[in-house]
């Protein structure tokens, strides 16, 4: 059943945290939710749960209108970063916890703690369990009452890096078996990109962009967006070289593969291209196979991946692919 958010704000006080957003996710779908700290990420979430009032607007599943339904009429799964075990409980009664009533408990638990691949852990407590194995713990118990949406809030945020990949491409698994609708929220665009089918970006409670991954990195409508996306180099038009700049006013993204170094302190005997433009290396960051060098263009600051071994303050030619670069609106 598909999860749709129409027109949904909520404000605490007089202070506006979301303002009029909508959101569609079908079955099966997992959609990562991103923005910066305090975009309203969690906000969403926690009114779509039913734990925050909302000002506006209506949460459906299906054709159910969950808006004023308690929250555990909802059936609406909510995961948070702290898992917010029970400490005096054991593995397998943590994961029951939710479903006291249900008639086939004891199976229900032995299949979900199958699923997490954590069989064989009923009795343990869950002080001694690893980061990875509570996280596990806790999307079983979330699972446990047969959610018909999930919504996971920065699930891996407290994990290290090692252990996020592996956790990530189980949860990807686990979530995607469900066929149920997924909010996941990240400002990890490795992460967002790992595991979603779109993404949708909120900025200051209201949508900014949304698409699927590789539409949104190709080509990001917003400046707010390609930063969040991690997307280099954005940077105000008129910083650029007007043959660079074009058209363009206002932010402009100038793609990291559209920049090309064409000489490294060049001999005087050289004789630069039409099209290349003087530059001046600011920073350099070794990454292996390339490096990832910041040169000033102008007053811009472009970034450009080179194999060659560049040092700061160095003077290079590069040349931009003029039309590779992009207006992006605020
Ligand atoms: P995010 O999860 O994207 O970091 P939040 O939804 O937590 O953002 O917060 C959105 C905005 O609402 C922020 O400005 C935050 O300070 C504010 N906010 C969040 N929770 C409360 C609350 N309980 N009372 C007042 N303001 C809040
Ligand atoms: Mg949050």
């Amino acid at each position: 059943m598909t999860l749709t958010i129409e027109n949904l704000s909520v404000t605490y006080g007089d202070v506006p945290a979301l303002t009029n957003v909508n959101i569609k996710v079908d079955p099966g779908e997992i959609c990562a939710l991103m923005g910066r700290s305090g975009s309203g990420k969690s906000s969403l979430l926690r009114a779509a749960a039913g734990i925050v009032a909302t000002t506006t607007g209506t949460i459906s599943v299906g054709d159910r209108d969950v808006t004023n339904l308690a929250i555990h009429e909802r059936r609406i799964g909510l995961m948070f970063q702290s898992y917010a075990l029970f400490p005096h409980l054991n593995v397998a009664d943590n994961v029951a916890f939710g479903i006291a009533k249900h008639p086939d408990r004891g199976p229900r638990v032995a299949e979900l703690l199958a699923l997490v691949d954590l069989t064989g852990f009923e009795t343990r407590a869950v002080g001694d369990l690893s980061g990875g194995e509570q996280q596990r713990v806790a999307l079983a118990r979330t699972l446990a009452p047969s959610p018909e949406v999930m919504f996971l809030d920065e699930p891996l945020g407290s994990l290290d890096t090692a252990l996020r990949q592996t956790l990530l491409t189980d949860i990807t698994s686990i979530l995607t078996t469900m066929n149920i609708p997924v909010v996941y929220v990240t400002h990890d665009p490795t992460e967002a990109f790992a595991i979603a089918d779109s993404i949708t970006v909120l900025h200051r409670g209201v949508v900014n962009s949304e698409g699927p991954p590789r539409v949104l990195w190709t080509t990001p409508p917003t400046a707010v967006t390609a930063r969040l996306l991690d997307r280099e180099s954005v940077v105000e038009a008129a910083t650029l070289p007007p043959v660079i700049r074009g058209d363009n006013t206002g932010a402009v993204l100038v793609p990291t593969e559209a920049v090309e170094l064409l000489a490294v302190d060049p001999p005087k005997t050289w004789h630069a291209p039409a099209d290349a433009l003087e530059a001046t290396v600011r920073h350099v960051v070794f990454a292996g196979l390339s490096s990832r060098a910041t040169v000033q263009c102008a007053d811009a600051m472009l970034t450009l991946d080179t194999t060659r071994d560049l040092t700061r303050n160095q003077k290079v030619y590069i040349t931009v692919d003029a039309a590779a670069v992009t207006g992006l609106s605020a």
